[in-house]
This record gives structure tokens, sequence and C-alpha cells, in this order.
């Protein structure tokens, strides 16, 4: 497997590192403390068409590739996981289309998410169906040229605010089980959408997740993504292209705080050397570096499978996300470890770190859920 990057991934992901640091690094603490959406930043990602990365150049976007994408988003993760969300969630929020959607859908919304104009947002999670989607309740009924859909979605990330289109999935015949669900995209201001709970969370502060309250809402007929019943497979398939995505935010993530805590260890000094010459901390820096290491190809191994429509992409890209997030998960905490009771004070960004580390072990499927993926693939 080729891992050279191409002169134009080499140049954008330069051109995201100069953002991330210039742009992002001196915002993340405020955005962390503030929990506020930075409108500003946004625009500095539109206007370099990094909200449109995936979408093709013949609907205003990029038309890059998923390690492209992967690229991007770990660069944005080193400094802070919020931003890179911002870009996980314009990635995630067009699977669906890519996939499903006809020429008319395409031309109606892809030139406005890929300047950034419109947010999409994906609404699958319902309160009683998380890792069980099949188990969703939200009702789609034809209605002559529409569909009235009611029900409530939640966690939902980038709604309430920041996106104006979501891909929604709704039970089209309930006699079917999971071959009974469709999928549709609806604008925030169709009549009966409206936003509810916005959650208080542990990390990814600045990204607003939200409850999507749905009574009756009429989507036109024309916004039916791929066909009825389709809706299953298309979540699926939308989820395996996604775990690149959260697996490079976790590489991301985890790389940012090893570097910190590489710097820091050269220059706190405990019993007369620093602390970094104690083989010790020697080791566990060591241990740290290896694992980020040893995600970050797994990572863009699965983005390549992914991309390339690899039989085994969807194996890979749970493996990726699963032993990303459990990187991110153990080099934060070592991280805050390394710093002692500093890495415990906001004042560092190690403690941010680790918190916003904790999401990539739950969405996009948790990892328990990538396990049973990886297992039922190995015994096919
Ligand atoms: C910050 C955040 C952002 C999110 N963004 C979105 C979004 O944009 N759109 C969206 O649709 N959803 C979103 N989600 C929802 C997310 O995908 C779900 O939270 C996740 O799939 C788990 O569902 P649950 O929370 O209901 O947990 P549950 O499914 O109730 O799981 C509880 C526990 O049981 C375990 N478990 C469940 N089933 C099994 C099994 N078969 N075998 C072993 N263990 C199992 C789980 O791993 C977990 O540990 C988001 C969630 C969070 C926290």
């Amino acid at each position: 497997m080729n891992f050279t990057l191409t002169e134009q991934q080499e140049m954008i992901r330069r051109t995201v590192r100069d953002i991330a640091q210039k742009v992002v690094a001196p915002r993340a603490a405020e955005m962390d403390r503030t929990g506020e959406y930075p409108w500003d930043i946004k625009e500095v990602l539109a206007r370099q068409g990094l909200l449109g990365l995936l979408i093709p150049e013949e609907y205003d976007g990029v038309g890059a590739d998923l390690l492209t994408a992967c690229l991007v988003i770990e660069e944005l993760a080193k400094v802070d996981g919020s931003t890179a969300c911002i870009v996980v969630g314009a990635v995630d929020g067009v699977f669906t289309m890519l996939i499903a959607a006809n020429e008319d859908q395409k031309k109606r919304y892809f030139p406005h998410l890929a300047s950034g104009a419109m947010g999409g947002a994906i609404a699958i999670t319902e309160p009683g169906a998380g890792s069980d989607v099949s188990a969703m309740s939200t009702r789609a009924v034809r209605d002559g040229d529409y569909y009235r859909l009611s029900g409530v979605k939640h966690f939902i990330t980038m709604g309430g605010g920041i996106s104006e289109l979501f891909t929604v999935f709704a039970i089209t015949d309930p006699s079917k089980g999971s071959r009974g669900i469709s999928t549709f995209i609806v604008e925030k201001d169709y009549r009966g959408f409206k936003i509810g709970k916005h959650e208080d969370k542990m990390g990814m502060r600045a990204v607003p997740n939200v409850e999507i309250i749905m009574e009756d809402v009429l989507v036109p007929a024309t916004n039916l993504l791929g066909k009825e019943g389709d809706g299953f497979k298309l979540v699926m398939q939308a989820l395996d292209r996604a775990r690149p995505g959260v697996a490079a935010q976790s590489v991301g993530l985890a790389q940012g705080a090893l570097d910190y805590a590489i710097e820091y260890s050269k220059n706190r000094v405990q019993f007369g050397q620093p602390i970094g010459e104690f083989q010790g901390i020697q080791f566990m820096l060591a241990d740290m570096a290896t694992q980020v290491e040893a995600a970050r190809y797994l990572t863009y191994r699965a983005a390549i499978a992914i991309q390339e429509g690899a039989k085994e992409g969807p194996k890979l890209a749970a493996m990726a996300k699963l032993l990303a997030s459990d990187t991110a998960m153990r080099v934060t905490t070592d991280a805050v470890q390394v710093l002692g009771g500093y890495g415990y004070m906001k004042d560092y960004p190690v403690e941010r770190m680790m918190r916003d580390a904790k999401l990539m072990q739950l969405f996009v499927g948790t990892n328990q859920i990538q396990r049973l993926i990886v297992g039922r693939a190995l015994l096919a």
C-alpha cells in the first residue's frame, strides 16, 4: 500500500496546518470555555473550500478523495477537536447524497453545501434507537406529492442554528423492519420542523448537538433519497465512509496531545533535570508515539480502501475507528499524566483534548459496535 501523498494533498495539508496554527489554535481554549460556535473560523474553512471537500467539482466542490479529507481533519484536530468536527460534519453530511442523490437533488443542494452557505447534518439517532438503528420510530407517510414526517431525533451534530439541511431517516413501511426505512432531505424551514434541547456536553463544546422534533413535517416527495426502503443500507454505507474521518480526528487529537507532552517534558524540571530525561517518562512518550503512528497508517489504509470501493473497506474502516479512538483516549490521558497536576488544569490544552477524545469512542457507532462489525467480517 502506497501512502505517498500527491502534490495536491501536500498543498492542502500545508494550507490547513497554517490555518490550524494561526487561526484555530489561539481560539481553542476560549471556544471550549464559552461553547460558542466559531462562525469566523467556519468562514475561513469555507473560503478554502474545506466544507466542500468531497463534493464533485461540477457542483462547485473540491472533488477531493477521502484520504485528503482525513488529512484535513487530522491537521485541525491536532489543535482543536471542535473545529475538526466542523469539517467532519461537512464530510459526513454529504455521504448519503453522494451515494444516493439524483441529478436534480445534487444540482439543488451540492453548490450550497460546497460554499458553506448551507450546512448539512445527518439525523439517525433517536432516544429509543442508538446502536440499534432499526429500532427507530420516526414515521414518514406518503401524502400525494409529499411525505409527512413525525418523530424525534437527538444528539444531532451541527443541528440548531448551524445546519439548513438534514438527512433524516424514517420508517415508510413498519411491516418491513429495517427494510422499511427511507431517507429524506429535510430543510430546516419546512413547517413543523423544530429544534429542541441543546445538549450540554463533556467535550467538543463549540459544536452544537441538538434534539430535532418533527410534527407532521411536509417533505416534497422529490426529496426522497434513493428508493423507499433503501434507508438502512444507506445508513450503513454512510457510516462505513464516515469512520475513516473520525479515525483521522482521533489521530489528530492524539498527535496534538503527544506533541504538547513532548515539549512539556523537555522544559519541566524536577529532581534537577527535565522530566523527559527520566526513563519512566521516555517510555510513556515512546508508547504514545508508537500507538499514534500505528493508528495513522491504519486510518490512511482504511480511507484508501473505502475510496477504492475495496471489499474489505468497511472492516478496515471499523478497525481504524476502533484503534484510533482507543489510541486517542489512551494517549490524551497519558499526556495529562506527563504534565502531572498541570495537566488537570484548564490552563493547559491536554485536559480539553482528553475530554474531546472520549467522543471518538462513542459516535458513528460505539467501539463495541465496531468490534461487532470486525468480528462479523472475520467470520463471514
Ligand atoms: C456528541 C455526539 C454526537 C452525535 N452526533 C450524531 C449525529 O450527528 N447524528 C446521529 O444520528 N447521531 C449522533 N450521535 C449518536 C451516536 O451515534 C449514538 O450515541 C451512538 O450510536 C450510541 O447510541 P446510544 O447513545 O443510544 O447508546 P446505546 O446504543 O444505548 O449503547 C449503550 C451501551 O451499550 C453498548 N451496546 C449497545 N448495543 C450493543 C451490542 N449489540 N453489543 C455490545 N454492546 C452494545 C454500547 O456500545 C454502549 O456502550 C451522536 C452522539 C454523541 C454523543
